[in-house]
């Protein structure tokens, strides 16, 4: 049975409200699902990982992976919201306690958005440690300069948790060290330092680039201790990976129901095309490896919820869910023959979606290359 039943139903029934045509409007449009975020944080899905004591409903990291899974096994996109689940993980655990009164209750009934999370910038890439955005201490605040790409959803936060480089990269230091993580209130910097421009994507997944100059953040924004960031994102890293890899399941549950749906009802030579093995062996596949990685993102969740540091199981459970969903998409598209192209249908909407997700937030190369390291013990090689 899958976990979180109740949970489950409850989510299927909101998307319900937010068929293809929503999607389909907005893909046009390259607009954000707003109605569809407000009707997820009004009914407190978003807030269900923080704690009650901060007005949030303290549910385990399953029932926010239930939550995703729905909204895509529905043909909805998650994207547009997902981060708040995660990002907000580094406020609860390394955050101050006047931090978390501060933001928490209001993030909980959805008067604040936590939805942008700057990492990425354009030279440094997978290579985190190498990042240029600098934050300068000058009296009571950090100057920031520098630039961030792929920061999905800028333009619809309120805040954004952002990591830069707080002192300067010396001999012997690790490449990691000296990166500090800050809150930043984009309500306040945008036009006062901070640029965000809308970067165009094959997919509707409202992403940008900011650019800081001398953008000046109080700092008492700064979370945890200087220095210590990295750790502090890393520390976050399971549970994103974990949720992505069942929004990919709710994915490829999707590809799966819609091939299945249109084998058995269209009839090409007088029989149903799913009666032919050359149509229904690939969505079998597709099924099998699906399950697999539902399997794994189940045992990820288990030890997580555990206390464990489950750094494999998540990374493998992204890797094959993201590998099945995709596989589950081309089935899909080949079962509906050249309908899988036309927009109506939501399948090449939806394949475009679910392609991102063998890159961001981590590369498949990056995912194969721990597991050859950490797992296998095979020399580092990056
Ligand atoms: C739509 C979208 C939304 C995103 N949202 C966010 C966000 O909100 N916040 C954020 O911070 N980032 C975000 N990202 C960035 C995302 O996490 C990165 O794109 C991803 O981590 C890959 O980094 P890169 O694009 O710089 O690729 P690069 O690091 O330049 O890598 C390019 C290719 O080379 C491969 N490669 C690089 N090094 C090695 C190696 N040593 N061994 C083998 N292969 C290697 C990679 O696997 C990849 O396939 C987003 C990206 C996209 C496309």
């Amino acid at each position: 049975m899958e976990p979180h039943t109740e949970i489950r139903e409850a989510v299927a029934k909101l998307c319900a409200g937010f068929p293809g045509p929503y999607w389909r409007a907005l893909d046009r449009e390259m607009a954000y699902p707003t109605a569809f975020v407000n009707a997820l944080t009004e009914s407190g899905y978003l807030s269900v990982l923080i704690p009650e004591e901060y007005g949030g409903s303290g549910l385990p990291l399953s029932a926010a992976a239930a939550i995703l899974e729905e909204v895509q096994r529905a043909g909805c996109n998650g994207g547009a919201c997902h981060a708040q689940m995660y990002t907000m993980g580094t406020l609860l655990r390394h955050g101050s306690d006047a931090q978390k009164a501060e933001y928490l209750p209001a993030i909980a009934e959805g008067r604040l958005r936590l939805q942008a999370f700057g990492v990425t910038e354009p030279t440094s890439g997978t290579d985190t440690g190498s990042l240029k955005t600098t934050a300068r201490r000058e009296g009571d605040h950090y100057v920031v300069n520098g630039q961030k790409i792929w920061t999905s959803r800028a333009e619809h936060s309120d805040l954004m948790l952002l990591l830069a480089r707080t002192s300067p990269r010396t001999e012997g230091m690790k490449r990691t060290d000296g990166l500090s993580v800050l809150l930043v209130d984009m309500r306040e910097a945008v036009g006062r330092g901070l640029t965000i421009r809308p970067i165009r994507t094959m997919m509707n997944h409202a992403t940008t680039e900011v650019f800081f100059d001398n953008l000046r953040v109080p700092v008492e924004n700064l979370i945890g201790a200087e220095g210590r960031g990295f750790r502090y994102i890393l520390s976050g890293m399971n549970a994103e990976r974990i949720l992505i890899a069942a929004e990919c399941v709710g994915d490829a549950k999707w590809f799966i129901d819609k091939a299945k749906g249109y084998a058995n009802e269209r009839s090409v030579f007088g029989r149903p095309i799913g009666a032919n093995q050359g149509v229904q062996f690939p969505i079998a596949k597709a099924y099998a490896n699906m399950r697999a990685a539902e399997l794994m993102v189940r045992e990820a969740l288990t030890l997580y919820e555990g206390g464990a540091n489950p750094g494999a199981e998540a990374n493998m459970a992204k890797m094959l869910a993201a590998d099945a969903s995709f596989e589950a998409a081309n089935a899909c598209i080949q079962t509906h023959g050249g309908f899988g192209f036309a927009e109506e249908y939501d399948i090449e909407r939806k394949f475009r979606e679910t392609r991102l997700y063998q890159v961001a937030p981590i590369s498949t190369n990056l995912i194969l290359a721990y597991l050859s390291e950490h797992v296998l013990g095979l020399p580092r090689s990056y």
